[in-house]
């Protein structure tokens, strides 16, 4: 496949292990974080860290949003579809994503809640044209690459004068949460010892660019690589974490050059900045409250914020004690370290998040056959 193929060639690949392996020394270890789950499964899929040294070792973060997502916002979720008049618009991973006591989205369908399965923001606004009468709601979910696309869609809501449609706002910020697991120690040194730098999100950074990575390499002092999702991509962005570690250098590389500027994508980001404002605290499952970490809608455009039109709160509740997913978010454990991992808990009969995400590292360890 053209544009794919060449970003998967076996002999380059095998090349770019030989040039790693003589760059890594063996006096140290090496701890990189793959923030993006897209990353995790290039890496279980193409069996990368079987082409690694031993000492250097993929770590991997909590960039998944359905993964991210707390029990408590599926409840509120499942709060609103309790009323007759809603109509709630998601995007499929999250039918059968967890909320508390066994509760999703799926089921509340199942027991005649009206949620639609849509693809696009369009399908949404398709949706409140054709129901006039109804509340239709978009539960808006992701990171910055899905963003601007429910900022253009109320957009297209205020000038359509679609007073029927509104969203239940739970997009987050990347750099956000790549600050909150630098600061914080616990996570910080999980799993054995300090992160030496991040692979960073290849499709986030289209949008926010690499300037936003800046500070926190800055300020934290750890190499980041914005790297693509193919395999040779994921190898050249190791390669070139492992020269940064050696030269002692802390900076933001890109890796991804043929997607990723520095600047970003200045229109999109204007639409989410006349859009949205910032949340004081948004609960991820994995990192809990993280500041400045989560959107909503701003004062312009609250009245399509569904929180305030249906009086929505946010009650934090406990995660399944048996389910992994708050330390495989942490980078703490790995799927197979699950006890529930491959038995109990499988794409088809998923307990937590990291299955049921097709984002997810569970789902990714299972699909690829990863024991490791
Ligand atoms: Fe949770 Fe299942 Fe992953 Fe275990 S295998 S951490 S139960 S999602």
């Amino acid at each position: 496949m053209k544009y794919s193929d060449e970003f998967r060639d076996k002999t380059i690949a095998q090349r770019l292990a030989r040039a790693i392996d003589a760059e890594v020394s063996s006096q140290r270890a090496y701890r990189f974080m793959e923030f993006c789950g897209g990353h995790t499964h290039a890496i279980s899929r193409y069996g990368l860290e079987d082409l690694l040294p031993a000492n250097v070792r993929m770590i991997h973060g909590p960039g998944c949003p359905v993964c991210v997502l707390p029990a408590s916002r599926i409840d509120m979720a499942i709060r609103l579809v309790d009323r007759p008049e809603v109509t709630l618009c998601v995007y499929g991973d999250l039918m059968r994503a967890p909320g508390s006591q066994g509760r999703s989205l799926l089921r509340a369908k199942a027991l005649g809640a009206d949620i639609r399965m849509v693809y696009s923001t369009l399908d949404a606004i398709r949706l409140a044209e054709q129901s006039p009468g109804r509340q239709t709601v978009f539960f808006a979910i992701g990171f910055e690459t899905t963003t601007p696309p429910t900022a253009v869609m109320i957009r297209i809501a205020e000038n359509m004068r679609l007073k029927g449609l509104s969203v239940f706002c739970n997009h987050v910020l990347t750099p956000s949460a790549m600050h909150s697991i630098l600061e914080d120690p616990k996570i910080r040194n999980t799993g054995g010892g300090p992160i030496d730098g991040f692979i960073g999100p290849a499709h986030v950074s289209t949008i926010i660019g690499t300037q936003a990575y800046e500070p926190l390499a800055e300020q934290f002092e750890k190499p980041i690589v914005i790297a693509g999702f193919e395999p040779l991509d994921v190898m050249q962005a190791i390669l070139m974490l492992v020269r940064q570690v050696n030269q002692d250098r802390y900076e933001v590389e890109n890796q991804y050059s043929r997607a990723v500027t520095r600047e970003g994508n200045r229109r999109a980001k204007n639409w989410m900045s006349q859009v949205f404002e910032l949340r004081e605290q948004f609960e991820w499952r994995g990192l809990g409250f993280v500041p400045n970490s989560g959107l909503k809608l701003n004062r312009a455009y609250e009245r399509f914020d569904a929180e305030t039109r249906f009086a929505l709160h946010d009650m934090p509740v406990a995660d399944n004690p048996a389910c992994e997913c708050y330390a495989i978010l942490r980078g703490a454990k790995r799927p197979v370290e699950c006890k529930l991992f491959g038995t109990v808990c499988t794409p088809q009969t998923p307990v937590g998040a990291c299955m049921v995400s097709s984002e997810g590292a569970c789902a990714a360890y299972w699909t690829y056959g990863r024991v490791r």
